[in-house]
């Protein structure tokens, strides 16, 4: 019998408004601790909170851009639960009646597009930050004493559920980058998973390939990265179908992935839900945001990342398309095309050389970039690479790289070869007696010696002549 995973994802996302969401506290990180706390996000007595409404908005806004309905009526409610990161001893929160619900994500793939439905998004605080020293894991069982940042507590965050729909680790990455891409281009907030900003809970089970049956889940936490968090649902798939393959079952847990040893430890029982005694909070009235608003804010949304993979499909491999779209390059690439490049080449060096010089596509002029496409196998791979790398430079030309040649002819190359090979005879012989990767190795020399003038294809020609 063969498995099929099933996976659904809860994210959360701190959006980079200016101030926290019930009171008027900065957001940001690098402050020191507990330096940018109040009454309020410090629970005081008598500290009453205040709803952020650019959070609000924002959140409307995310929603709608995942096809979302956006409820008329919407509540915030007490999750209650007692920890130190938490000092109110509850956590606002959205529980039946959140800003957004019964979306749906297109996830393109080779085989058409995926759906992936939205169960909702709902907007709450975040809890403080905590530090445990002392122990071997970094966590509280085992630490010495444990520290609490505030600075953290009440940042507004977005939860997004999804439902069980993504099936493999590969699908749950797309669907991951294109929901980045998506928040990112409606500046609300950075995403970034290294900083924290954006974090992912993987739901997983697997089930006999072709039931529509739902088992048992388990929950993925502390991933950092979505290459770790793919890693983490193809370890938890393997371990699931090995115990249920075994004759046992699948038991409802959490577990932490840590990437760098592979391996998936018990977090702890989930709660249920009503463990949390959810009830509506009393400091707060119902939010109904006005038609109008919601109007606005869907006219105001961009072409999502979805949509444009599809159309960049026209002219590009699905592939291409994705990697251009959701590392928000598509336009540079199309600026390039309309400035006068080949089609296929500029998406390459978008994709490969200016993502790769880490460049911000905003600073690139497209006109320069165009020129290097169009002279990237004329000039010297130096002279290419350095005005690669220069190209967000305020005034950069490309024209004195085009001016560069690359040196093709034999008879300067020819004695540069000749004396790289006396002075290698180890690996001349090693080549000789079949190691043929060492070719890059002499390619790698000539370059060296000719300042990145030479011609790779013509050097590789001359080389493999010489060495036959
Ligand atoms: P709870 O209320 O216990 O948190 P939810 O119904 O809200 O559970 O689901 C939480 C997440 O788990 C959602 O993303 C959902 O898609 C996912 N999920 C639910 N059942 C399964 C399952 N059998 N396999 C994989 N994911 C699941
Ligand atoms: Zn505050
Ligand atoms: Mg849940």
């Amino acid at each position: 019998m063969s498995w099929e995973p099933v996976i659904g994802l809860e994210v959360h996302v701190h959006l980079k408004t200016r101030t926290k969401m019930f009171c008027r506290c900065p957001v940001g990180f690098g402050a020191p601790e507990n330096t940018q706390t109040c009454p309020v996000c410090l629970a005081l007595p008598g500290a009453l909170p205040v709803v952020n409404r650019t959070a609000v908005e924002w959140t409307i806004r995310l929603g709608l851009a995942l096809g979302c309905r956006i409820a008329e009526h919407a509540v915030f409610s007490r999750k209650n639960y007692f920890y130190f990161d938490n000092p109110k001893g509850y956590q606002i929160s959205q529980y039946d009646l959140p800003f957004c619900i019964n979306g749906k994500v297109q996830v393109p793939t080779a085989d058409g597009d995926n759906m992936v439905r939205i169960v909702r998004a709902h907007l709450e605080e975040d809890a403080a930050k905590t530090v445990h020293v002392g122990g071997r894991t970094g966590r509280i069982r085992g630490a010495d004493y444990s520290l609490v940042d505030f600075n953290r507590g009440g940042t507004p965050l977005v939860e997004i559920v999804t439902e069980p729909d993504i099936g493999s680790a590969e699908e749950a990455k797309r669907f991951l980058q294109i929901l980045r891409q998506t928040i990112t281009e409606l500046g609300i907030s950075d995403a970034e998973m290294e900083k924290g900003t954006l974090r992912v809970d993987a739901n997983v089970s697997v089930r006999p390939a072709g039931s529509k049956e739902l088992r048992t889940r388990t929950e993925l936490k502390n991933m950092n990265s979505f290459t770790f968090v793919a890693r983490g649902i193809d370890a938890e798939v393997a371990r699931q179908t090995a115990v249920w393959e075994s004759g046992e079952a699948v038991r409802q847990e959490t577990y932490d992935f840590d990437a760098t040893t592979g391996a998936l430890t018990p977090h702890r029982a989930k709660e249920e839900a009503d463990d949390y005694r959810y009830f509506p909070e009393p400091d707060l009235v119902p939010i109904e945001p006005p038609a109008e608003l919601v109007e606005r804010l869907r006219s105001e949304l961009p072409e999502l990342p979805a949509k444009r993979i599809r159309r960049l499909e026209n002219d590009l491999e699905l592939e291409r398309a994705t990697v251009l779209v959701t590392s928000g390059l598509d336009s540079l690439w199309q600026q390039a095309v309309a400035a006068g490049a080949e089609k296929i080449p500029a998406a390459n060096v978008v994709a490969n050389n200016v993502v790769g010089a880490g460049l911000d596509p905003a600073a690139v002029s497209a006109k320069e970039l165009a020129k290097l496409v169009d002279a990237r196998e004329r000039i010297p791979r130096a002279a290419f690479d350095e005005a690669i790398s220069k190209l967000a430079e305020p005034g950069f030309s490309a024209d004195p790289y085009l001016a560069q040649e690359t040196v093709s002819d034999e008879a300067e190359l020819e004695p540069i070869i000749a004396r790289i090979l006396d002075a290698s005879p180890g690996q001349v012989e090693a080549f000789r007696g079949g190691k043929e990767g060492l070719l890059g190795f002499f390619v790698g020399q000539v370059m060296k010696e000719t300042g990145g003038k030479a011609n790779p294809r013509v050097v590789s020609e001359l080389l493999r002549a010489k060495l036959k």
